[in-house]
């Protein structure tokens, strides 16, 4: 309790932004065939893999595009549809088997009878997140998937865009999620950061990443804003 006065007063939250991907969904994305995949695509197109900068293979995919057009713009536009049907193929294949965490859907309908505006931001594509949660418009205030903003977070430009589709300021928001991404994402934009355990990161990481919280999941989230 002594934790939870100290850091930020929850009564002034008027918005809460989940990331959808281990956070309110279970989804087993097989990052791995995925970057494998693009990492064929990227040779096949004679590029230098060990000249790439990025982390994530959209950064990864926007890096190379360049690289490409100076030679042949029209190859560069090949590797990217290429490369995004590969993302969107195996995400395709998660969301078959995917489902919502248990309880999620009562946890975003609490906030919101509370009057706690719901958002919903993911890298993923918006037809597998609708594939899992085809009801997602009637529980959340606003979803951007990667689909909908030039730049996915944690690129400022996408939590920026969901706090101007929830009209809210990043100070009255908090961000909940399962990756680092979402807790640098949502210190830029300035809002409590919420790091929950139901992905890959262990809790030692997220305070490590400066979350101010730390949850078993998504659900706890309820019981941190109570009055
Ligand atoms: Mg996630």
């Amino acid at each position: 309790m002594d934790v939870l006065e100290k850091r930020v007063p929850l009564r002034t939250v008027r918005a809460i932004i989940f990331d959808f991907d281990g956070t309110l969904a279970v989804l087993n994305i097989d990052f791995s065939l995925m970057r494998e995949r693009v990492f064929d695509l990227i040779r096949r197109y004679g590029v230098n893999e060990d000249s790439i900068k990025e982390r994530y293979l959209l950064e990864i995919i926007d890096e190379v595009y360049p690289i490409i057009w100076k030679n042949d713009p029209s190859s560069a536009k090949e590797f990217y549809e290429k490369a995004h049907q590969i993302l969107h193929d195996v995400e395709m294949d998660a969301a078959r088997e995917g489902k919502l965490i248990p309880r999620g859907k009562e946890t975003l309908k609490s906030l919101r009878q509370r009057g706690i505006k719901v958002g919903i931001i993911t890298r993923n594509c918006e037809e597998a997140v609708r594939k899992v949660f085809p009801e997602i418009d009637d529980y959340c205030d606003a979803f951007i998937s990667r689909d909908s903003v030039e730049n996915v977070k944690p690129h400022p430009g996408h939590l920026n865009s969901m706090l101007e589709a929830l009209k809210v300021s990043g100070e009255d928001s908090i961000m909940v999620g399962d990756h680092l991404i979402d807790i640098q994402a949502g210190k830029i934009a300035g809002m409590i950061t919420v790091g929950v355990l139901t992905g890959r990161i262990k809790r030692n990481e997220f305070e490590e990443a400066g979350a101010d919280y730390v949850l078993k999941d998504a659900n706890g989230i309820c019981e941190l804003v109570k009055e």
